[in-house]
């Protein structure tokens, strides 16, 4: 069953993991809206048939799918991107242990390792993911894993990526990435090595903003013992919602490089329109990360930050200028999003610290969708210039 292999990921997202032969000759896979199945015999609780077991026919499609993508061994989808990575640290991670994380991941991340964890036994050190000797400093003899992001918050930050592999192997630590910045379509994390990648399908993977939905894919028998935690924890995907998320997927990468194209347009209309101060993209030459974004990545992504002359006041007349791009959080969806991050994801951030991290005010996030680029331009010209 679906064990044909594609070369681009434009084919496999459309073709891999799908059922061979089609069931009931239906072109689509149908959904699975069953909660059991026949016992077929044998004494494995993990192994008898049921939705929460994350093993019906929609799942394994999904997770067929999802592995081929990212040319690993295995995936395993998730009700929400946190429930991906909640159940992923706490099977890598057990009391006594120590993790290595990325400085300013993403909020849900960020309050799970420092209130979540600490009540488990299982204690941290943020690093700065571009600094080698900072990871050296932080490692404990108790550390077990490293977590970063491929694309970082809010400033689209690109850690040093091969660097983190490297040290992993060194030290026997298991290595995490959050791919969901980049989607599978611009970067593969278990091409270069990673262990586990980790997605919020809520956004690049389904595109579409109407479900939410997590994964991890990587080594089978990792995936394995992350499938078993999740049995336990219950943070399994609907066969519904499966059913939406395989759906979304198949035109992940006419979406994403779509997304590709057009942000790299705004982010040099941005950076060269007086009433801009600065912009972060790492297609911009001017991005500190640029060369390392250049070699790892197959395109810079769909997600910008930049900030204004005016400053806050400024922004928050963007926001009201603009006619395209909707006003919330989140990102991905196929309709461009716009939002100030100091007043939503970092607003329990002392202001101290958010200045710190970069986190300005006035700073401005933008998730391109798949409208016409020239006038996406266009609405944030006379937004601008209002
Ligand atoms: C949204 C997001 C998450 C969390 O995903 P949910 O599906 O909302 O649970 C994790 N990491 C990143 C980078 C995200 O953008």
């Amino acid at each position: 069953m679906g064990s044909k292999s594609f070369q681009s990921i434009a084919t496999a997202a459309v073709h891999a993991g799908e059922p061979d032969p089609r069931i009931g000759g239906a072109v689509t896979m149908p959904i699975f809206q069953s909660a059991t199945f026949l016992y077929e015999g044998g004494t494995d609780y993990h192994a008898t048939r049921y939705v929460r077991l994350s093993n019906t026919p929609n799942h394994e499609v999904l997770h067929r799918k999802l592995a081929a993508l990212e040319k690993a061994e295995a995936a395993l989808v998730t009700s929400s991107g946190m429930a991906a990575i909640s159940t992923t640290l706490l099977t890598v991670l057990q009391s006594g242990d120590h993790l290595l994380a990325m400085e300013c991941p993403y909020g849900g991340t960020h309050g799970f390792i420092t209130n979540e964890l600490p009540r488990f036994g299982i204690s941290h050190s943020f690093i700065d993911g571009s600094d080698p000797e900072d990871w050296r400093s932080k490692l404990q003899p108790n550390t077990r894993a490293i977590y970063v992001e491929s694309i970082a918050n809010p400033l689209m930050q690109v850690p040093d990526l091969v660097g983190i592999v490297k040290f992993a192997r060194a030290h026997n630590l298991v290595s995490m990435v959050d791919n969901t910045f980049t989607s599978p379509v611009n970067f593969r994390p278990t091409e270069i090595g990673f262990d586990l990648s980790l997605h919020s399908c809520t956004k690049y993977l389904n595109g579409h903003s109407d479900l939410a939905a997590g994964a991890v894919i990587g080594r089978a028998d990792q995936i394995e013992q992350i499938r078993l935690r999740l049995n336990h924890l219950g943070g399994m995907l609907d066969p519904h919602a499966c059913y939406l998320l395989q759906r979304g997927i198949k035109t992940v990468a006419l979406r994403v490089r779509q997304q590709n194209e057009s942000a790299l347009l705004i982010a040099r209309f941005l950076e060269q329109h007086p009433s801009v101060d600065r912009v972060n993209y790492p297609g911009l030459e001017s991005h500190p990360a640029h060369q390392r974004a250049c070699d790892l990545f197959d395109g810079f992504g769909g997600m910008l930050s930049f900030e204004l002359t005016g400053g806050l006041d400024a922004a928050e007349r963007l926001l009201q200028r603009v006619t395209i791009p909707i006003v919330a959080v989140s990102l991905g969806g196929v309709e461009s999003l716009i939002i100030l991050p100091a007043a939503t994801a970092y607003a329990n951030v002392e202001p101290a610290e958010r200045l710190r991290l970069g986190v300005r005010d006035g700073l401005i996030r933008l998730s391109v969708g798949i409208e016409d680029t020239n006038e996406l331009i266009d609405d944030l010209r006379q937004a601008l210039e209002g």
